[in-house]
């Protein structure tokens, strides 16, 4: 069967504004009737009575600078020049109990294990990251790519292994087992001649597959990359759930033509593999409607990881660059309707078919995941069925996510792990794609600030 035009190479402050969107909030107070319930309306500051002294101030400090646009622009170049002065020790000690305690899980099994066990007394899941990416230009020799199949492998098997897992989910990086060079050069030539789904599948099973358009050495590449993918797949299938990440556009139909091949040959009974959509795409929602009808076609579960996206800035200066049109929405709202739109679209799918669809609404959005509960509601669909999930970013808009877990709703947090080292420019690059939510933690801070002086009043009262 052959993948028609999907895989082209086309391809509120969280707080009252950009989360909320702009729009969003002139109209909140009069929806607030509408809710299908008062507690998600994320204004409870006892969200974060489950914190610790110590995270709450790390929590008001480190927001406090994620605040500030001089610092969150440059943290890369600031990170790099502490790490100069200080040495790598010096700069460790500096960031260990700050920037990497807010955002990243541990580096040793056992941290990982507390951090998740707190999680997991919180009603929160586990949705781990191993932090490795690449794009064009750095790619590595094969040995790089099986040593972060092995940490992949890993991953799998503490997601799976623990008394803290519960349904569990991890998140993997497609060019860290691919290159991204040969992942732009199949975009390039599926948008001409797309490749069969079945013939992907049987190079996963190891048939020595010679895909047209590619010299020898990249068949050769492919064909290692496919496998790893494959093994990975093997190992987590009925254990846990891998959500491929959306990465850039010149390179996601490569990523996604994988991802379908995978979910043909191990979504027969459930969603094991899922794939990411990113709303600000012009074209996301026809991309998520193919998705749907292929899944029906080639009959394999769809699992659906839908995001707003996280390169906008890059996107946008390469269309520019290359003069091509912007494939981004002119503006957050387009980009907020495209996301409703596709949320209607999959709860719908759901309604009807919940065993054969799946979607994690990641968002850190107040007013996204409100609307996903209203219709959840409206649509009559089980918060504990386990069809939707909800998810966040470690460290970040606890009070949404600490809110869903206590109403029942399934959420993941996403857990990225390792050496400082190794989780730096994951989080410098976390910060700055994310600069929009980060800048608009007010709504955070300002809960967290309630809690401390909640627990001071307390304090006085106790002691006069
Ligand atoms: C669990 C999880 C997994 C994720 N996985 C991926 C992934 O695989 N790939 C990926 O790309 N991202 C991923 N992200 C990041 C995500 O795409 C967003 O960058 C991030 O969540 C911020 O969006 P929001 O909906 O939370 O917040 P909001 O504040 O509501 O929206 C911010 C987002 O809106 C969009 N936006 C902002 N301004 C404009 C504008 N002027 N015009 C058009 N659009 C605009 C941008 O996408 C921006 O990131 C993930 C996020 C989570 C929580």
């Amino acid at each position: 069967m052959m993948i028609r035009p999907p895989l082209r190479p086309s391809l509120a402050r969280l707080l009252p504004l950009r989360a909320m969107g702009t729009a969003a909030t002139r109209t909140v107070a009069a929806r607030q009737h509408d809710l299908p319930s008062a507690a998600l309306a994320f204004q409870d500051p006892s969200a974060f009575e489950v914190k610790s002294w110590g995270e709450l101030l790390r929590a008001l400090g480190v927001f406090h600078l994620c605040s500030i646009p001089v610092l969150v622009n440059n943290c890369g170049k600031l990170m790099s020049a502490a790490r100069t002065i200080l040495g790598t020790r010096g700069f460790s000690l500096l960031l260990r109990p700050t920037v990497y305690a807010q955002f990243v899980a541990g580096e040793s099994e056992t941290e990982i294990s507390q951090s998740m066990e707190k999680m997991k007394l919180l009603g929160l899941r586990p949705m781990l990251a191993v932090p490795i990416e690449e794009d064009l230009g750095e790619s590595t020799g094969e040995k790089r790519y099986d040593d972060n199949m092995e940490a992949m492998l890993e991953c799998v098997r503490m997601s799976h292994g623990n008394t803290w897992s519960q349904d569990p989910m991890m998140q993997l990086k497609m060019t860290a087992l691919l290159s991204p060079d040969l992942c732009v050069k199949l975009t390039t030539l599926i948008a001409q001649q797309p490749y069969d789904l079945s013939m992907v599948v049987r190079a996963m099973d190891g048939e020595p597959i010679s895909f047209p358009g590619l010299d020898e050495r990249e068949v050769a590449h492919f064909l290692c990359g496919l496998r790893r993918l494959n093994k990975i797949a093997e190992e987590s299938v009925n254990k846990v759930r891998v959500l491929v990440d959306a990465e850039y556009t010149y390179m996601n139909p490569a990523l996604s033509l994988v991802t379908m091949a995978m979910m043909k040959k191990f979504n027969k009974d459930s969603a094991w593999i899922w794939n990411t959509y990113q709303c600000y795409l012009k074209e996301s929602r026809s991309l998520l409607l193919e998705a749907l009808s292929l899944s029906q076609s080639e009959v394999f579960c769809l699992g659906v990881k839908l995001v707003r996206g996280a390169y906008m800035d890059k996107e946008r200066k390469l269309a520019e660059k290359e003069g091509r049109q912007d494939p981004v929405h002119q503006c957050w709202e387009d980009t907020n309707d495209s996301y409703n739109s596709s949320l209607d679209v999959m709860l719908n799918a759901i309604s009807q078919k919940p065993e054969r669809h799946r979607i994690i609404v990641a968002t850190h959005n107040e007013e996204s995941v409100r609307r996903a509960a209203q219709r959840m509601e409206e649509l009559e669909i089980n918060k504990g069925g386990g069809s939707v999930c909800f998810g966040q970013l470690l460290g970040m808009c606890d009070h949404v996510s600490l809110t869903l877990a206590k109403e029942g709703y399934a959420i993941y947090k996403s857990v990225p792990y390792g050496s400082v080292d190794d989780t730096l420019p994951y989080l410098v690059r976390r910060a700055q794609e994310n600069r929009t939510v980060l800048q608009g933690i007010r709504k955070e801070r300002d809960l967290l600030r309630q809690e401390v002086w909640r627990r001071l009043r307390r304090r006085h009262v106790k002691y006069v």
